[in-house]
């Protein structure tokens, strides 16, 4: 059961709500795009209803709000070394479904496999996720295939119509900031997409064999190794460190966390210069079996939720459902090879 409100109503609760927690969603960046005079839609803190944008999908991904970009874990000196002190509002993150199964997959990593990230679980703590409904598939979606495009574990849902916004409310703590406000009941049910027009294909016979296939060499040539298709991805989790040692004196610093990407040079440069991964091919390689094979045999489910924002972003115009479904086709040229 869910209930009718004004939007203008809503704007009073995020208001109340905002001084418990800090509301992120995604938003208009004008003129941010990666080409001039184009906009980007990023994840930022909202104080209206009217700031998130509903009706595009996200360039970047709901990550950045529970892993930054950038993060300082400790400040050092020649003697000792000490954690920031992090006393930030927990959020309340708005999230489409292919993005809430994103997080369940962020969370495998950070939280349940084998430690708990504090740094992550700081920001992770008291979270509440909003869920926004998909009205229709957008370009590059394969959230069906993926089976991600249905999510029953948000705490709201909200949708906003001619000036009304429709809510579902799971959590009770969220419930009670509508307690006063004048809402007509009615059943919400979720927006969710049934179909797109991208199908993947992820074969059942795949194997590791499949890395000895041609079909990688077309990457090497394509790929330009900027690491766009990481960045984007909900899903992505992998980080490096850089110690920044300040100019007015070199000895004290700090050490910051960073995103990284599997697609960039370097990435697996080891002590004395050897790199497993050299040509781009075997980086793709690399990416989609993570994607859709290895993460699946850890944790039962596969680790892209097909949100296609890889694509929507790649300036090479290089698909990765258009890789996953040329798996098949290697498998039967490295069955044949082995014949
Ligand atoms: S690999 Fe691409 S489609 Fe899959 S989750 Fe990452 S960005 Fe989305
Ligand atoms: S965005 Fe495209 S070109 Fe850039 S690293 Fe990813 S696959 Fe390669």
């Amino acid at each position: 059961m869910g209930f009718k409100i004004r939007t203008k109503d809503l704007n009073s609760v995020f208001e109340k709500m905002s001084g418990s927690y800090k509301i992120v969603a995604p938003i208009v960046v004008e003129g941010a795009g990666r080409c001039s005079e184009t906009d980007i839609v990023r994840y930022d803190e909202v104080k209206r209803v009217e700031d998130i944008e509903f009706n595009r999908k996200s360039d970047y991904s709901y990550k950045e709000a529970l892993l930054p970009i950038t993060q300082t874990i400790l400040f050092f000196t020649q003697d000792e070394y000490k954690e920031p002190v992090v006393n930030e509002k927990p959020q309340i993150i708005f999230v489409r479904s292919c993005d809430l199964h994103g997080v369940k997959r962020v969370d495998d990593i950070y939280l349940r496999n084998g430690f708990v990230d504090p740094y992550y679980k700081k920001l992770r703590e008291g979270v509440k996720f909003v869920l926004i409904g998909c009205e229709k598939s957008f370009d590059n979606c394969y959230c069906v295939d993926m089976e991600t495009n249905k999510s029953d574990n948000y705490d709201a849902y909200l949708k906003v119509s001619d000036g009304y916004a429709y809510l579902d409310i799971k959590d009770d703590e969220l419930k009670e900031y509508f307690n006063e406000t004048p809402k007509m009941e009615m059943e919400v049910n979720p927006d969710f997409v049934t179909e797109n027009k991208i199908k993947v294909n992820i074969p059942e016979n795949l194997t590791l064999d499949v890395m000895d296939s041609k079909m990688w060499d077309e990457y090497s040539e394509r790929c330009i190794a900027c690491g766009r298709c990481n960045f984007v991805c909900p899903t992505c989790t992998c980080n490096t460190m850089q110690d920044i040692y300040y100019s007015d004196n070199e000895n004290i610093g700090e050490r910051r966390r960073v995103w990284a990407s599997c697609q960039v040079p370097g990435y697996t440069t080891m002590a004395g210069g050897h790199e497993f991964r050299k040509a781009n091919g075997q980086k793709m390689r690399f990416k989609i079996m993570h994607k859709v094979y290895d993460y699946k045999k850890r944790w039962g489910y596969h680790m892209c939720v097909g949100c296609g924002r890889c694509d929507d972003i790649c300036p090479e115009y290089i698909s990765v459902p258009g890789c996953i479904n040329k798996l098949q086709d290697a498998m039967d040229e490295v069955n044949s090879n082995d014949k």
